[in-house]
């Protein structure tokens, strides 16, 4: 990484190596985009299965992008020529300028990973979490460069929702939140800076507001899930309905994420809801398992709602 001034005097960091950590949902949509975005971009996961999968899902989905003429097969060709994914960690973080951690949300898991990555990494690299709902000051202490640890949030599907939250802890120096805004603006991202953290940041914090009410309607009997969506989409002109995002972002990780809440804020009212549990317990995870609230077709296409 190159350390440059701006005209303005600001201290600006310079990414070319970009190391994304686990091959899901977001860290395969993250690292495809910042490969197209120009970036020499690593993605690492602890499974060689899932980093097939990931290659595959993403090779169709660029070769679908290239079909469809919202991109060229030279840029495409030119972004997996710089995308790499390995299951060594060690070997693909040696040169990184930043690391964006997006491993399952399990804060445990994250912190032994950002303490692996505080010693192999050099040590101007910036470690930022994918995570939705763990404030970076929380992962800190697994490291000894506080200033250069932060919050980078995509949204799911990362190749279609340009936004983007970073957010700072209170030892994130301001440099490294310059770098990061950066990097995502060169990512064409749509970036939301927050200097001060809460969880769930923003967008998330607005979403569980509706969700926390969709799911007191239905479970109060008042309406069934499929009028819930309706009126969302119908009354308010959101695109989805709550139930029906929350199959699209897995039940599972909704689950995860309130189990996250409530170890960070030990109020009862941020634990899952029943009718959550019951969905994660009988591993209906919405689209990717295809049954959740609604069942899906092997084409992902929604078939009907689940009443019974
Ligand atoms: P996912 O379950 O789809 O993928 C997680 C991947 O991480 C798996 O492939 C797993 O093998 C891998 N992994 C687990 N431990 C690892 C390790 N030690 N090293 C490397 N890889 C490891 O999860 P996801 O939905 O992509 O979520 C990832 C993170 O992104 C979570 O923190 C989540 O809160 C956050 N997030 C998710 C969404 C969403 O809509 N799914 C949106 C924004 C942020």
């Amino acid at each position: 990484m190159r350390t440059i001034f701006q005209t303005s005097g600001v201290l600006m960091t310079d990414i070319n190596n970009v190391v994304v950590i686990g091959s899901g949902t977001m860290g395969s949509q993250i690292g495809m985009v910042a490969a197209l975005s120009g970036y020499n971009t690593t993605i690492v996961d602890i499974s060689q299965e899932a980093l097939d999968r990931a290659e595959d899902m993403l090779r169709s989905r660029m070769a679908r992008d290239v079909e469809k003429q919202r991109r060229t097969q030279e840029d495409v060709d030119a972004a997996f020529a710089r995308l790499r994914l390995l299951t060594d960690q060690a070997e693909a973080v040696k040169d990184a300028d930043i690391v964006i951690e997006a491993a399952i949300e399990d804060l445990e898991i994250k912190r032994k990973i950002f303490t692996q990555l505080d010693e192999q990494t050099p040590e101007h690299t910036i470690l930022a979490t994918n995570s939705s709902n763990i404030v970076s000051s929380q992962l800190v202490e697994a490291t000894k460069r506080p200033d250069k640890v932060c919050n980078m949030h995509f949204f799911n599907p990362v190749l279609v929702l340009k936004a983007c939250e970073i957010v700072s802890n209170e030892h994130t120096s301001a440099e490294t939140m310059d770098a990061v805004e950066t990097l995502a603006r060169k990512m064409n991202r749509d970036v939301i800076r927050m200097d001060k953290e809460i969880p769930g940041f923003v967008a998330n914090r607005l979403l569980n507001a509706l969700r926390r009410e969709a799911l007191e309607l239905y479970q109060g009997g008042y309406a069934s899930f499929e009028d819930i969506d309706l009126a969302a989409k119908s009354a308010l002109n959101h695109p989805m309905g709550p139930f029906e995002l929350m199959d699209l972002v897995g039940v599972d990780v909704v689950y995860l994420i309130r189990k996250a809440e409530f170890e960070q804020t030990g109020d009862p009212a941020s634990l899952p809801s029943p009718a959550v549990e019951k969905l994660y317990n009988e591993g209906r995870y919405g689209k990717k398992s295809g049954r959740g609230w609604y069942e899906y077709d092997a084409q992902g296409r929604k078939v009907r709602a689940i009443t019974d």
